[in-house]
């Protein structure tokens, strides 16, 4: 399949070398590659400074599908095609952006449904466009559908159902009226590698790190063919998690998406990128995309940063941008 995303004409990312052999096979979509607040920055906008924040201001001018700076909650879809040549479709983490995220990459990229739900974990940024999710399911009035399977730990799970308490419900009360909501099939998973499951035919391996030293939050290792790890919300790799990720240690990924909130310095919470690059350099994949940005990344600007940083540690490292669509062999 060809890529037609304006944005990716240029310089962003050559998905070629781990594409499959037909063209239509698996695929990872960067549904979204913001902050929780997402890009642009809401107050940049309301409250501009003089003079205005050059990447939110773009947002008036440029279409956000033509526009990489314009970022939401960090998701990612993985369109996975099965030995039978059959398509599932699985999303990880369903944010406060999602519907508009629908809108944009779904149409895009012709994605007709969600096959299976992953979340890291119960933070805004990852879960409150649950309730949206009845738009990619099957029309029922009566919510007689099969539901969609969405995999998280014990704590996300209490954290959801408090927040969204009926989708949990599986029961009606009496004389309580049928409402359409989205109907999904809670599956609890563990916080450790050792205990991978299976969503739509993938096996995942959870990757425990913590996301501030009071929080634990999970990335996800999967593929068999091309080893993909995906960690959205870390401030710090528990050494038994880096090493499964390492190239010195259970071997070198294929890619490493991973995250980077700030340009400069450090947070408490987030890796940021000095600390970004560090970990790139210590885990060493073949490849690297960068997610969770804030309005303090500029694409083109900081990825010509970036390739000149990859030329000379031989990691080839890059922005990813909300739509950025990367074949590879699962
Ligand atoms: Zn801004
Ligand atoms: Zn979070």
């Amino acid at each position: 399949m060809e890529n037609q995303n304006p944005v990716q004409n240029g310089n962003i990312l050559d998905g070629n070398s781990l594409a499959a052999v037909n063209g239509d096979g698996s695929a990872l979509i960067f549904l979204g590659t913001g902050c929780s607040s997402a890009v642009p920055n809401v107050r940049c906008l309301i409250q501009p400074s003089d003079p205005p924040c050059p990447v939110c201001s773009q947002s008036l001018s440029i279409p956000p599908d033509r526009n990489p700076n314009y970022r939401c909650n960090t998701s990612l879809l993985i369109d996975y095609c099965s030995v039978n040549g059959v398509h599932n479709y699985i999303i990880i983490d369903v944010g406060k952006t999602f519907r508009e995220q629908v809108l944009r990459w779904f149409t895009f990229h012709k994605i007709p449904r969600i096959d299976s739900i992953i979340l890291t974990h119960e933070h805004a940024d990852a879960i409150l466009g649950l309730d949206d999710i009845r738009a990619v399911q099957p029309y029922s009035p009566t919510n007689n559908i099969d539901p969609t399977a969405i995999y998280l730990t014990q704590y996300a799970m209490d954290s959801v159902a408090t927040k969204f308490p009926y989708l949990v419900q599986k029961k009606l009360r009496e004389g309580q009226e049928v409402r359409r909501v989205a109907q999904l099939d809670w599956k609890i998973i563990e916080e450790h590698y050792e205990k991978p499951f299976v969503a739509s035919g993938l096996k995942f391996f959870p990757l425990p790190v913590m996301h501030g030293e009071d929080y634990l939050c999970l990335g996800y290792l999967f593929g068999e063919k091309c080893k993909v790890a995906y960690i959205s919300d870390v401030s710090r790799f528990p050494s038994n998690t880096e090493y499964v990720i390492s190239k010195n240690g259970a071997g070198q990924l294929d890619i490493l998406i991973l995250d980077c909130l700030y340009k400069t310095g450090s947070f408490n919470v987030h890796l940021c990128l000095p600390q970004t690059l560090e970990a790139l350099k210590r885990i060493c994949p073949k490849r690297a995309l960068l997610i969770g940005m804030t309005h303090e990344f500029d694409h083109h600007k900081d990825n010509e940063f970036l390739r000149e940083w990859s030329e000379r540690e031989g990691i080839h490292v890059q922005l990813a941008h909300d739509g950025l669509r990367v074949p590879i062999d699962l």
